[in-house]
């Protein structure tokens, strides 16, 4: 999500006589847009900030802004706290950018944190900042109403909002037109966007089919899911597309009910374990991946076992895993108690993440004998001689050149992996 905002801010500036260069030194301004959902973010965000407060001594003409949720999480505490930063931009404010840089130009600092009910950024066309020219992002609704206990993004980010079906469709196809082979459709909860249209609702599985239909090789993935709101419609619509990527994100954060109760996901361990058969039921050749945070507020060693014991069963092929990382505001900051000890936090963690690379090398192995179709998107870091590409159930595969290029479509087959690649001819 923050690439994509990156992409609408270099586009705002565009109009206005900025252009994105490649290097800190060439720079007469800097903007660092950020993340706040863990402390490690902000702390990292920090040092960075330090780091260009050392290049404005030497560059006195050289600005720094702090755009994204810590911006809007600290608004001014961060111009107090931090004197590097001349300007400080909420997610929801980037078309008042101009004007704020022309503030600090006159020797002021720049502040807007207000958000909208209705910004979406719907007509404004992102500067590709990307590296490959092959896959691509496209926000397709902004905010979140969830409010899960643990989480800053609702405050951050503002109310969930949709955004206009055509300007997505639009984007998308003017990507495939330039080029791109695959698109990742972004939200906080994809399953409930919504717009209105005429007397009727569009909803999510009417937008996926008409981006899949923009060609059919064209790839379209989402994130994320909601297991609350995941319907077999939508893995119903996913069947019927090949282009439609087998790849389900599905967050569960912890196996456990009673923990799933306090963090308010408002979901059972029970309905995540349907949603996960259902998969398995329309989409038997999908991967899916889950996030996990390990020592949320009074887990105990049994609810952790729990996570463990979910894993195994639905025998992730990816995760995203995190040491539970008290916010403040949050419902859990205010109401529940950050009792797991650091150490036992750090030992639960470790887990999860020996369980899942166990798990991952499995997913991978199964790979081994097959054959897949590969969207080719660059050069292997290790050899220039060799690609990478990405399957449909998004496993990266490493194979010799050959002629192909990036953007080209190549069937692999898989002759060896480690837990987070595949080898392939
Ligand atoms: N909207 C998505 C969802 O509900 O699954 C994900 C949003 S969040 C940006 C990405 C992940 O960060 C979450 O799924 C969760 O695992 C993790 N996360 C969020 N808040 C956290 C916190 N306070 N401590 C640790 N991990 C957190
Ligand atoms: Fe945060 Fe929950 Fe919204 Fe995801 S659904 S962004 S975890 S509040």
């Amino acid at each position: 999500m923050n690439v994509v905002d990156s992409e609408v801010v270099a586009a705002i500036l565009q109009q206005h006589q900025y252009r994105v260069c490649d290097s800190l030194e060439e720079a007469d301004l800097v903007l660092v847009n950020t993340c706040s959902i863990r402390d490690n973010a902000e702390q990292k965000v920090r040092s960075r900030i330090r780091e260009f407060g050392r290049l404005k001594e030497k560059n006195h003409s050289f600005s720094v802004g702090v755009i994204g949720c810590m911006a809007e999480r600290l608004k001014e505490k961060l111009l107090e706290e931090e004197n590097t930063v001349d300007l400080v931009v909420g997610p929801d404010a980037y078309r008042d950018l101009p004007a704020l840089l022309q503030e600090v130009e006159s020797g002021q600092k720049g502040i807007n944190t207000i958000l909208s009910l209705e910004e979406t950024y719907g007509d404004i066309r992102p500067v590709r900042m990307d590296q490959n020219h092959v896959t691509s992002f496209v926000a397709i609704m902004r905010g979140c109403n969830n409010f899960c206990a643990y989480c800053v993004v609702p405050g951050t980010r503002g109310r969930e909002r949709s955004r206009d079906p055509e300007t997505i469709v639009g984007e998308a196809t003017e990507l495939f037109s330039r080029g791109y082979r695959e698109v990742t459709l972004l939200g906080q909860n994809v399953n409930s966007y919504c717009w209105k249209e005429g007397g009727s609702l569009l909803k999510f599985e009417k937008l996926l089919e008409r981006v899949a239909g923009i060609d059919p090789s064209f790839r379209v993935r989402f994130a994320t899911s909601h297991p609350k709101d995941m319907s077999d419609d939508l893995l119903k619509v996913i069947a019927r597309y090949p282009n439609l990527c087998r790849s389900i994100h599905l967050p569960v954060q912890s196996g456990s009910t009673s923990v799933l109760e306090r963090m308010k996901r408002r979901y059972t361990r029970e309905h995540y374990m349907d949603r996960i058969s259902a998969i398995r039921k329309y989409l038997p050749e999908a991967t899916i991946s889950t996030d996990i945070i390990a020592g949320f507020c009074g887990e105990t060693e049994e609810e952790h076992q729990q996570t463990l014991s979910l894993m195994e069963w639905a025998g992730y092929d990816f995760a995203y895993m995190f040491k539970y990382s008290e916010r403040p505001d949050t419902f859990a900051a205010e109401q529940l108690e950050d009792d797991v000890s650091e150490a036992v936090k750090s030992r639960r963690l470790s887990e999860i993440i020996e369980l899942q690379n166990r798990l991952s090398l499995e997913s991978k192995k199964r790979d081994v004998g097959l054959t897949f179709e590969v969207l080719v998107e660059g050069t292997s870091k290790k050899s220039s001689q060799q690609l990478y590409g990405r399957t449909s159930q998004n496993k990266v595969v490493v194979f010799p050149k050959k002629d192909l290029k990036p953007g080209d479509y190549t069937e692999v087959f898989i002759t060896d992996c480690t837990s987070a690649t595949l080898i392939g001819s």
